[in-house]
């Protein structure tokens, strides 16, 4: 058995992570504020040379220290990359002439600390729980002003239960009349308080003047900044102090350059933790309060590493152009949403005319679950309630909370992992499915990750064995879009191409393609992560290798982008476990079963079924392989199984079949409403 590794996903990144303090004591705004002080300073990005050794990488940094650079490790995606901040201009000739540089980027942007330049893998932002800019969707909800203890409450519970995992409430509102409602102050920031202790969800809030910082400090999690203020410099250098979150919106005429460099105040302050909110821009279109600006989205998904949400509210400003909108950017690659939902919009003091009423954003929710996995991302309805069991655990105490997956980091095993259980759990991996079923079992891992079926090809069978041959339950499911590109080498052509490595599954997901390419040797690969590894080592443009692989992660070329025969490709995956349970609404349940050889047995059983009208999600019959043409059904059940009241059915079919094993009960995702 391979040893398993142990690693943990980029979480923030570089912006946090100063190897050496007496470099960068403070992070990156040490940096700036010696570059502030400069007169000419500039910034310069060198990516080191593959295999550069750390004593190599010290020496460098000695000589480029010797002569008044100061320099920053970066966590690159794929290379190793150094960001310098010099005085005297110089080449990057100069610089890629030194030992074990390869190449020397200056960055010319007015923008620095923002910069994808600077920071190529993107930042993810923590706000308790939460992770924005990770794998799964944030969505913050709430009113727009916050205006009682009881309307705030009712709505908090609304949007918690619909899978909001923040809550957004002004309790000082900027307003454009001196004579509307300006916000419930201190009062407006005690019942967010008491929102966060009942329902678990992050705050945020917007600050308004500098004078608030310690107000901010004693009750918020994320401190907004709105668009009005976007260019209020001072109060930008006090968000930047302050050391919370910062949610950045858009000004109502800023440039995406303009708003980046009011980024660049709060990452110049020592704060990095800045999302990006697009909330729409003032056009001379009059028939939506704003114009939303959709564009800006893979804009600065390009420019800069923090992460960008979209407020389709303040947008549109009419509530039936929320959803729509909202759907489109997340669709377009936004990290979540901010949105405004009222219980009773008529009698909201401020912008009644855009909030969603909760069923509104129920549905809208439901339709971000099924968007998301299609930009390969993951609606969570029970985000909050799993962080709380993956914690850290005593020694001793149970399976240490680390999730278990087959493949190499990359895989899409390693990422179904992610989007379950988000980029901050402890992932083992090892070799076998076979091995990730014995390492649950025997507690090494609270829980494991395997696929089970594909909808192009049918059920991965070795899976559904080992559910039968390990005392295993099924605790949760997560469904993945599986795309694949052809990758090679950069700069090799598809004619040139002889050899293609990759995952049986991924050849028989793209046969149609692979088909007209008769030619073409198939070499089966353990996953496709490592087949795109593999081939990237060789630097063979001979060979090419199927995966989900993108040009500036994997360093090579995509040869020819989405090649498998039908897009709607997904694979499901089950969440393994011994004895753990994973909190959340539990909707659906696994059965194994066999039954007698005698007529109308199967039928016998699936009248129980229909008789309790339970929805059979699934069936299908798997040999038993001492038993030569005797079955086994696997079924999935739109049902509780478990569920007390449930009884009845399970010792009914205990009865009427032969063999039969319950593998568990689990939610399949959408919240079922209480
Ligand atoms: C708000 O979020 O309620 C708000 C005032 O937004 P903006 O600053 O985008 O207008
Ligand atoms: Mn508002």
């Amino acid at each position: 058995m391979n040893k398993p590794r142990v690693e943990r996903k980029h979480s923030s990144g570089a912006c946090q992570t100063f190897k050496n303090p007496e470099e960068f004591s403070s992070g990156f705004f040490f940096a700036v504020n010696f570059l502030r002080k400069l007169t000419g300073g500039f910034v310069m990005i060198l990516v080191l040379a593959q295999g550069t050794s750390r004593q190599d990488l010290e020496r460098l940094k000695e000589i480029l220290r010797s002569e008044g650079h100061m320099v920053k490790e970066i966590g690159g995606v794929e290379d190793q990359v150094l960001g310098i901040v010099g005085k005297n201009y110089k080449e990057a000739s100069y610089y890629e002439s030194l030992p074990g540089v390869q190449k020397a980027v200056p960055i010319s942007k007015p923008y620095k600390l923002v910069s994808r330049e600077l920071h190529p893998a993107p930042s993810v932002i923590k706000v308790g729980d939460v992770a924005i800019g990770g794998d799964r969707l944030v969505v913050i909800a709430g009113p727009c002003g916050v205006e009682g203890k009881k309307t705030t409450m009712d709505i908090a519970r609304e949007v918690r239960r619909h899978g909001a995992v923040l809550f957004r409430g002004g309790a000082f509102k900027p307003r454009t009349s001196p004579y509307a409602f300006q916000g419930m102050g201190e009062e407006g920031l005690k019942i967010l308080r008491e929102v966060r202790e009942e329902t678990g969800l992050g705050i945020v809030t917007e600050m308004t003047s500098p004078g608030q910082a310690d107000l901010m400090m004693k009750y918020v999690d994320v401190v907004q900044i709105g668009a009005r203020n976007m260019q209020n410099f001072e109060l930008l250098k006090s968000v930047g102090r302050i050391g919370k979150p910062v949610l950045l919106k858009r000004g109502l005429s800023a440039t995406i350059e303009e708003w980046l460099m009011s980024a660049e105040y709060i990452l110049s302050e020592g704060n990095d933790q800045v999302i990006l909110c697009e909330r729409g821009i003032r056009t001379f279109e009059r028939y939506t309060r704003n114009t939303l600006d959709l564009t800006a989205v893979p804009v600065i998904k390009k420019l800069t590493h923090l992460p960008i949400i979209v407020d389709p509210s303040h947008a549109t400003g009419r509530r039936e152009k929320v959803s729509p909108m909202a759907r489109a950017a997340i669709a377009a690659g936004a990290d979540g949403l901010i949105i405004e939902v009222h219980t009773d919009p008529d009698k909201a003091l401020s912008d009644g005319p855009q909030s969603l009423y909760p069923q509104q954003f129920e549905q809208l929710m439901r339709d971000l679950y099924v968007i998301a996995p299609v930009v390969g991302k993951q609606l969570d309805y029970a985000y909050l309630d799993k962080a709380e069991i993956m914690k850290p655990r005593p020694e001793g105490h149970r399976a240490p909370a680390t999730v278990v997956y087959s493949g190499v980091p990359g895989s899409f095993s390693h990422k179904a992992c992610l989007q379950f259980f988000g980029g901050e759990v402890p992932l083992n991996n090892c070799a076998s499915f076979k091995e990730v079923f014995e390492m649950v079992e025997s507690e090494q891992a609270a829980f494991g990750v395997v696929p089970v079926e594909n909808s192009l090809t049918g059920s991965i069978h070795e899976n559904y064995d080992l559910l039968l041959d390990y005392d295993l339950k099924i605790a949760g499911e997560v469904t993945l879009r599986i795309k694949h590109n052809l990758m090679g080498v950069a700069n090799a052509r598809t004619e040139e191409v002889k050899r293609v490595y990759s995952h049986p599954q991924a050849f028989q997901q793209c046969r149609e393609y692979l088909e007209k390419n008769p030619g073409w040797d198939l070499v089966a690969y353990k996953d496709t992560a490592s087949a795109i590894q593999r081939v990237k080592e060789s630097a063979d443009p001979g060979e090419a290798a199927i995966g989900e692989g993108s040009e500036p992660l994997a360093g090579m070329a995509v040869l020819k982008e989405g090649i498998e025969t039908n897009p709607r490709n997904f694979t499901r995956f089950v969440v393994i476990t011994r004895n753990e349970s994973i909190p959340g609404p539990r909707n659906k349940s696994s059965i194994i079963y066999s039954v007698s050889d005698k007529p109308g047995a199967l039928f016998e059983t699936l009248g129980i079924f229909a008789a309790n009208n339970i929805n059979i999600v699934k069936l299908e019959s798997r040999p038993i392989h001492s038993r030569p043409w005797v079955y086994m059904f696997y079924v999935d059940l739109e049902m509780d199984m478990a569920e007390e009241g449930n009884k009845a059915i399970m010792d009914e079919l205990i009865e009427k079949t032969e063999f039969f094993k319950f593998l568990g009960s689990y939610n399949k995702g959408l919240q079922e409403k209480p």
